[in-house]
């Protein structure tokens, strides 16, 4: 179990992103955090150790990690994971066969598939409700409900879920309340102040931010939860190697400055994209025209560079994906490069099409990662790709 020290927590983001959590080297003094590529570590004697006996159990680097994301989460634990799915896989089983969870409807399509195909089949059970509204997540509590976990903006149709008041739910409701915060980061939205309990991270995405590894994230406030979390992770054993937490290292210590230039980036784009003709819609939480965006106001403090918008016919969307140059088509987000996604058939194939259609997630929805190369030559790339 990892803790996060009172130094960690005294400084700003920006502060904390690049020094929280650094371990200090007894050998040559080295700046940077070492990668300790090992797998057990030498014993004095019985029972006389340095408190690293085996790496499943301990490992510096992962510390160093685990210790800098709680602090950017302003949370006091941070557990570290092979995948974004292997931190929700060890969450989940926080619970018990015959809990019941209820879930945002359009989370995550990963999220879905483990909810519905391996803890559905395992004795947990499961109410998906629209989480912009909190009288639906009121109204699907039940006696048995011991989750509630939402996605905030959802992935791809920047749906908010209003967290301080889902979060008075949960403590009314005896219920654990866990947050995706992949897409807006601890830059733009720290869950744990709005009464989150646990707090969960693809690092693979915006934290690692360089699209060079794949790792997950759980960050929680409370001692208890940190001790059964801390068990689940040495038990289940879904742990991250420390090269893969070195680069996400690496990459949060710039954290604060790349989200400055996606939400930069971001606002600029989905601007230009609502003024666009051949655009129907734009699904983006800092546009004045966006629903919730009074909400986005308060409990976010930036946007972030997800942008969707709706092209009106498979085929047009086609054509669009095909046809951008700078923005390569490939699942994932969040890295330095834009990215542009369909996905109806990439991220979120696993979902019923039926519900993918009831929430509106069509066919002719388009999602971009905006990455931080120059805005002037995205917004070029995309106006050829729409022309
Ligand atoms: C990618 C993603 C996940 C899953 O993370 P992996 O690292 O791919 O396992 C979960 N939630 C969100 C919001 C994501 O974007």
């Amino acid at each position: 179990m990892t803790e996060v020290s009172g130094e960690d927590l005294s400084n700003r983001l920006a502060t904390r992103a690049v020094h929280a959590g650094k371990i200090a080297d007894p050998l040559a003094g080295a700046v940077m955090t070492p990668i300790y590529q090992t797998s057990t570590y030498v014993q004095e004697g019985l029972g006389r150790h340095k408190g690293y006996e085996y790496a499943r159990t301990r490992n510096p680097t992962r510390e160093a990690l685990e210790r800098n994301v709680a602090a950017l989460e302003g949370g006091r634990h941070g557990f570290a994971f092979g995948s974004g799915l292997g931190a929700l896989d060890a969450v989940m089983k926080l619970l018990s066969a015959g809990d019941h969870v209820v879930c945002g409807e359009n989370v995550y399509g990963g999220t879905h598939r483990q909810m519905t195909h391996i803890w559905a089949r395992l004795g947990l059970a499961f109410t998906f409700v629209d989480t912009a509204d909190p009288q639906r997540i009121v109204d699907a509590v039940t006696p048995a409900t011991r989750m509630i976990f939402v996605e905030t903006p959802t992935n791809p149709l920047m749906r908010l879920c209003d967290l301080a008041a889902t979060g008075a739910i949960a403590r009314r409701a005896q219920a654990l309340f866990v947050v995706d915060n992949t897409f807006a980061t601890p830059c733009f939205q720290r869950p744990i102040e709005h009464g989150a309990d646990v707090v969960l991270h693809s690092t693979t995405k915006y934290l690692n931010g360089h699209s060079d590894m794949v790792g997950g994230l759980l960050v929680v406030q409370r001692g208890d939860l940190a001790e059964r979390i801390g068990f689940i992770q040495n038990a289940s054993g879904a742990v991250p190697g420390p090269f893969d937490c070195w680069l996400a290292l690496r990459g949060t210590k710039t954290l604060a400055l790349r989200m400055r230039q996606h939400d930069a980036s971001g606002r600029r784009i989905a601007q230009w994209l609502e003024a666009h003709p051949r655009v129907e819609r734009v699904y983006y939480p800092g546009l004045p025209s966006h629903p919730q965006h009074a909400l986005a106001c308060r409990q976010m403090s930036g946007f972030g560079g997800m942008v969707s918008l709706e092209l009106g016919t498979l085929e047009r969307a086609r054509r669009f994906v095909e046809r951008t140059k700078i923005f390569a088509l490939a699942e994932s987000l969040g890295g330095v490069e834009s990215l542009v996604g369909h996905p109806a058939s990439m991220t979120h194939a696993s979902v019923p099409r039926e519900m993918r259609e009831a929430m509106g997630l069509t066919d002719s929805l388009v999602r971009l990662s905006i990455g931080i190369e120059d805005v002037e030559d995205l917004i070029a790339d995309l106006d050829q790709a729409l022309a």
